[in-house]
């Protein structure tokens, strides 16, 4: 089963991937991931991608999409693979549409994850983490119980520059702004399905399993 993975920020979708892996044993994909193992084992791809990173530039779709081809091709991806922050762009997805031709790999299902933008700003803003240990809090969902401080180390707890609601909004506008001419691309084909991904983790995870399943 070969499946890509969008949703905006704050949908869970790596959390939904992990549970994919889990369920059907194909391994979930972060491209974030793959690039930084690649540039940790300087692999020729990963010096590539690592010169323009040093440049102060974005990596090109043409590397991205090498580094994505190299990792579908290893032994664990041999029954397929559940991708996640890849295609980012239109291009890379016209890339990446070709490449699977030439591997003659058919791509099964573009999972997109829809929630309400509210309760992703909610749930985003509400994030807190502990300055000493890193654990991570909500403080709507998993509150520390004295205001402020660690449950665990007593250490003081803060937010993230990133979760403030300006920030989360604008990274959802370049979402969407970037995502949907992809999302077109995947109805065109017709192998696109829309599911809501702001419940219940284990809900959700179960829900798309069993979608899969049905299939
Ligand atoms: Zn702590």
């Amino acid at each position: 089963m070969r499946l890509l993975i969008m949703g905006a920020p704050g949908t869970g979708k790596g959390t939904y991937a992990e549970g994919i892996e889990k369920h059907f044993g194909i391994p979930h994909i972060s491209t974030g991931e793959i690039f930084r193992e690649a540039i940790s084992q300087k692999t020729p791809l990963g010096i590539l991608a690592q010169s323009f990173i040093d440049d102060g530039h974005l990596v090109p779709d043409d590397v991205t999409v090498q580094i994505v081809r190299e990792r579908i091709q290893q032994p664990d991806c041999q029954n397929g693979f559940v991708l996640d922050g890849f295609p980012r762009t239109l291009n890379q997805a016209e890339n990446f549409t070709r490449i699977l031709k030439e591997l003659n790999i058919q791509l099964d299902l573009v999972i997109n994850l829809l929630a309400d933008e509210e309760l992703i700003i909610r749930r985003i803003t509400n994030r807190r983490l502990c300055s000493k240990c890193g654990k991570g809090y909500n403080l709507i969902t998993i509150p520390p119980k004295k205001e402020g401080i660690c449950d665990d180390c007593g250490g003081a707890i803060y937010q993230r520059k990133d979760d403030s609601e300006e920030v989360i909004r604008e990274r959802l506008e370049v979402y969407h702004r970037q995502t949907k001419p992809l999302i077109d691309y995947y109805e065109a084909q017709g192998n696109i399905i829309h599911m809501d991904g702001a419940g219940e983790i284990n809900e959700v995870t179960n829900v798309i399993i069993a979608m899969l399943e049905a299939r």
